[in-house]
């Protein structure tokens, strides 16, 4: 696309009602229009085919566009202060004149079927800042397809301007390893104290961290909040080295009292100047591009194999005799993966 694409005209007044071509789409993403940012995510995340045909144009056209943000995870257990922390360290950032973008994989959004993460109504300091866009997540879809959702968002945003993108998740255990393949920094909000260091995070997701942040370090809670400090980084020392050649660090900060985000945001400076001098960070987004070809393509061929209604009835026909002991599931799952319809 040239400039002249770019500056397309479009009737801002109309925006809501137009349909748009895809080049419009485009330029419209490419001016900053949020509403057609917006209307473009919807797309992405319609299950549509119509619709995913115009997003895969949409996204084709943004993604020369697309790569130049810091990517950001987000993740700790509910009641951490994530989404405080956000509100806070997303004001911050946009203070310095960076554009947010918050976009949250919501596993729980599945049963709920309402989204409880990168909700607006939780951060509506941050969502009236000119600076900054909250999407609330997808309330519907496979964990492995609103992870692909997200990635395809973060292009947009991207193409729009966003030169950080957070992406937030609730710690829940399934999230983690989808986002760490999203994102170039994974930041673990962790609480101090109540005996259970460990909160039920689980050692794989730990070891996914670059930096651990022990949340509500302030009034009696800054001693605990220390003690909690020095016992995460003992735990951290346990780990192998992380490939990206960086050490996690461990911080305590105070979302409230404002304590520790300054720091915050240099730890991540500093871990980018690392990864982009030894390599790491283009390394690692090349891989994270055929790892998500490849889970597509995974995706793809369940949903397209699930949805024959003949195979299915073949399938519980053997479901049935499995479970019966009249054939064993490997020679079961042949069968029906051979099965000619
Ligand atoms: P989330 O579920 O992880 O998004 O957590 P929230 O951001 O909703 O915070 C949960 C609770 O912790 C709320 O009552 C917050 O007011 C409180 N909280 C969050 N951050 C801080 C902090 O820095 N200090 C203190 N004292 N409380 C906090």
């Amino acid at each position: 696309m040239n400039n002249l694409d770019k500056n397309i005209n479009i009737n801002f007044r109309k925006v809501r009602k137009h349909k748009f071509t895809v080049k419009e789409y485009v330029a419209g993403i490419l001016s900053q229009n949020i509403t057609i940012l917006s209307r473009a995510i919807t797309l992405i995340e319609s299950n549509l085919s119509s619709d995913q045909e115009i997003a895969g144009e949409i996204i084709e056209g943004c993604l020369p566009y697309s790569g130049n943000s810091c990517r950001i995870g987000i993740t700790g257990v509910p009641g951490v202060g994530k989404s405080t922390f956000i509100e806070t360290f997303g004001t911050y950032l946009a203070k310095l004149g960076r554009k947010l973008a918050v976009l949250a994989i919501d596993p729980s959004s599945q049963q709920s079927k309402g989204s409880i993460l990168g909700d607006k109504t939780r951060m509506e300091l941050l969502s009236a800042n000119k600076n900054v866009y909250i999407r609330p997540s997808p309330t519907s879809g496979t964990l492995g397809g609103v992870a692909r959702t997200t990635r395809e968002t973060i292009i947009l945003c991207e193409a729009a301007g966003f030169d950080t993108i957070f992406i937030e998740t609730v710690g829940v255990g399934q999230s983690e390893t989808a986002v760490s393949s999203l994102v170039d920094f994974f930041m673990l909000l962790m609480l101090s104290g109540a005996g259970d260091e460990l909160q039920g995070i689980k050692r794989g997701i730990m070891e996914l961290a670059d930096a651990i942040i022990i949340t509500k370090a302030d009034a009696d809670n800054i001693i605990k909040a220390k003690i909690a400090k020095q016992q995460y980084k003992q735990a951290l020392h346990l780990f192998p080295p992380k490939k990206n050649g960086y050490i996690p660090k461990v911080m305590t900060a105070s979302a409230i009292e404002n304590i520790g985000i300054s720091e915050i945001w240099d730890t991540i400076l500093d871990f980018f100047k690392t990864v982009q001098e030894n390599n790491y960070f283009v390394t690692n987004r090349k891989e994270q591009i055929i790892h998500w070809l490849h889970e597509t393509i995974i995706e793809k061929l369940k949903s397209d194999f699930y949805k024959d209604s003949e195979r299915m009835k073949e399938i519980k026909s053997l479901e049935k005799k499995a479970v019966e002991g009249q054939i064993s599931p490997f020679r079961a799952a042949n069968k029906i993966i051979n099965c000619k319809l």
